[in-house]
């Protein structure tokens, strides 16, 4: 999963406590007396949270009464700037909490996590659904006309109304109580949908005894597994289980077509099986939960709630965006399955290609057609030469650059930090890297932040950006060597960072904030440049020999960029309608959860080959990842990103720092000052169009 978390906390908000705690001791309540104020890690523990969560929630408790008090009448200075400006302790606390909570998980901070979701949702609902509060803000927005204030504080002002009347501000008090409740069951419900995901993710093993059944797999993944399998207790044996960088591997290579069945079944079988960690039954209450809060706030279905705040505008504008890509895309991937069908019966297979047999022979088909082996590239693709690639493109482009540093805390030796300078050397931003998988970690990779950039009278306060990552750890400190997915999945994240290390506003409420389905454009326009020629000259060379990769297999890495597309959008745009389907419901759900995903699979007509992207029991992203109803948005973005990044191609130079300047300002900097079409024109000159995309896609 690539998810995108920065500045998603920033929001969480605050109430009473009646807790008296120890915050002398307390380092999360204390100056962080490091490098960049970054955290104390080495200070922080467990026990710290609690208490700090409780303070924190209290003191912007206390700064939300101080503008509601307020014996004056409601102004932009004294009720818009400070409301602006509270609960900043508490975006501290959380932002480090929660960010450990999807790094490091354990029992203990899933049981704190469970203690405080509810709080804070009750904290964050008192605020937003705080009468006083609202009253102040109305005043005040319903005179911006004579105020005569700047565009970007009048854009802040209009933000801060919409919230509220989001969130439920204009609702009597009995539908306010109620929408409370939801909530909070909602926080809760996520929460637990994501904890039995991972107990289901790592209750599922398949060893192996038989080294005849490893046939087919490349060493590495052979020693990666061997190695799992001592971490687990099955010395000399070898462990297989349901996250990616083990189970996708063993599908693309493994001869033993039981076993890649009986693996992928371990996958996608995920949080459905009638166990205690079943989601299904967590499914049907959210969706309803969800349905019930949009009628709430007069909203026929919660992706028109949802999606009211994006580009798009509305569920109907999305269904017809997918439905454009879906027709081409199935058309390709069943041009796909009947040229892998004809490898299998070519080779004596005697069988209907099945789910499990996709990966195994589209990776024959890549051969075959694009002579593309995965084994060829990695030799090329090790792990901190991309990094060094990624910097490179970025100085390329921007002038900044990255200087290692050996004396922040971290939270695990794992991490490694950069300081990222402006070309003048100034300081811009510090920068997190976490590789490699644990055991204790969320699946995918995703960019996050331990602090927003924030603009106050004294002083600029710079940002602490993150990436973590799900990669193969060293072994007996072998250099880590990529996949192409991988390649591109940490210069995707990279672009999440860099629109962190840009991001400007003299409100935090503005900083940064760009639609959900713009959100991608960022991360995904960086993918463009990883793959081009005269960028994998800079970073992808021989781990052992230190040779540039040839030409000849970098042809082959951009012929194969057309490879499987079909699948792959087939199984985006799948999930995508799935999500939808799930929230354009207007009628409280039933039923049973896997037919419902089957009717709305078979109303499109998926093949049985396929599944989607992600089943329902498994969907994190649209069940506690915040992309209810805006699965969608990777492709939306796509067709921005396609379209921004053929604008460098056209102009002839990839690292055109003219056209740099301009995405920076207006996408990275800005993008949250105006409206985010009138700010991707001013970019660009012109309105994005698809056609980059489904060319780029081989989809015409
Ligand atoms: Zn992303």
């Amino acid at each position: 999963m690539k998810k995108f978390l920065f500045g998603a906390l920033c929001i969480l908000l605050a109430n009473a406590c009646n807790q008296s705690t120890n915050m002398t001791n307390n380092p999360l309540l204390q100056e962080f007396n490091t490098p960049f104020q970054t955290p104390p890690f080495d200070l922080i523990t467990a026990e710290h949270y609690k208490p700090a969560f409780i303070e924190a929630m209290k003191q912007h408790r206390a700064q939300i009464d101080a503008i509601t008090n307020n014996p004056q009448a409601p102004t932009f200075e004294n009720c818009i700037v400070p409301l602006d400006r509270s609960g900043l302790l508490l975006e501290r606390v959380a932002n480090i909490f929660f960010n450990l909570l999807e790094a490091e998980r354990n029992d203990v901070l899933q049981s704190i996590a469970m203690e405080m979701m509810p709080l804070l949702s009750e904290h964050s609902d008192n605020i937003t659904m705080n009468p006083q509060l609202f009253d102040k803000i109305k005043a005040v927005y319903e005179q911006r006309e004579q105020l005569a204030l700047n565009p970007l504080a009048l854009r802040a002002l209009q933000k801060f109304y919409n919230d509220f009347v989001r969130n439920g501000a204009n609702l009597n008090p009995q539908d306010k109580a109620k929408m409370m409740e939801i909530n909070a069951e909602l926080a809760t419900l996520s929460l637990q949908f994501g904890d039995n995901l991972i107990k289901e993710t790592n209750a599922f093993q398949m060893v192996i005894d038989n080294v005849t059944d490893l046939a087919g797999l490349p060493q590495a993944n052979i020693t990666a597994a061997a190695e799992e399998a001592k971490a687990a207790g099955f010395e000399g044996k070898w462990l297989f289980t349901p996250k990616k960088p083990s189970w996708i591997p063993f599908l693309q290579y493994a001869q033993n077509r039981a076993l890649r069945d009986q693996l992928y079944k371990g996958y996608y079988l995920r949080g459905d099986r009638n166990n205690e960690n079943d989601n299904k039954a967590l499914i049907q209450k959210m969706v309803n939960l969800r349905l019930e809060k949009a009628n709430l706030l007069g909203y026929p279905t919660y992706a028109s709630y949802v999606i009211a705040n994006n580009m798009a505008a509305t569920p109907q504008n999305v269904y017809d965006f997918l439905h454009r890509l879906w027709t081409p895309a199935i058309k390709v991937a069943k041009q796909e399955l009947a040229a892998m069908q004809k490898i299998a019966d070519r080779e004596g297979a005697n069988f209907k290609l099945e789910l499990a047999d996709w990966w195994y022979y589209a990776e024959k088909l890549r051969k075959e057609k694009y002579d593309l082996d995965e084994s060829e590239t990695r030799p090329y693709l090790q792990l901190e030469h991309i990094r060094d690639g990624m910097f490179y493109v970025a100085n390329k482009l921007y002038g900044i650059t990255f200087e290692k540093r050996t004396d922040i805390p971290l939270y695990h030796s794992d991490v490694e930090t950069f300081e990222v300078k402006e070309a003048d050397g100034t300081h811009l931003a510090l920068f997190y890297l976490d590789y490699a998988v644990r055991p204790g970690k969320s699946a995918g990779a995703w960019c996050t932040g331990f602090r927003n950039y924030l603009k106050t009278e004294e002083a600029e306060i710079l940002p602490l950006v993150s990436v973590v990552c799900n990669f193969p750890r060293p072994i007996d400190n072998n250099p880590v060597l990529l996949s192409w997915d991988e390649t591109t999945t940490l210069f995707h994240e990279f672009g999440h960072a860099l629109h962190g290390f840009f991001t400007r506003g003299d409100y935090r409420r503005i900083a940064g904030d760009i639609p959900h389905d713009m959100v991608e454009l960022p991360s995904q326009i960086m993918e463009n440049w990883a793959g081009e020629p005269q960028v994998l000259k800079a970073y992808a060379k021989h781990y052992q020999t230190g040779a540039v990769m040839p030409d000849a297999l970098i042809q082959k890495i951009a012929n194969s960029s057309l490879f499987n597309q079909g699948f792959m959008t087939v199984e985006y745009v799948a999930a995508s309608l799935l999500d939808l389907d799930w929230y354009t419901l207007t009628d409280s759900f039933s039923g049973d959860v896997n037919a419902f995903e089957q009717t709305s699979m078979d109303k499109i007509g998926l093949i049985k080959e396929i599944i989607p992207r992600y089943r329902s029991t498994y969907f994190s992203h649209i069940f506690d990842g915040g992309y209810s109803a805006g699965y969608y948005v990777y492709r939306w973005a796509e067709v921005l990103d396609s379209d921004a990044f053929d604008a460098f191609k056209l102009s002839g130079d990839i690292y055109n720092q003219e056209l740099a300047a301009k995405f920076r300002k207006y996408i990275l900097a800005e993008g949250g000052y105006d409206d985010p079409m009138e700010q991707y024109k001013r970019f660009r000159g012109q309105a994005p169009s698809e056609e980059s995309l489904l060319k780029k896609r081989g989809l015409k």
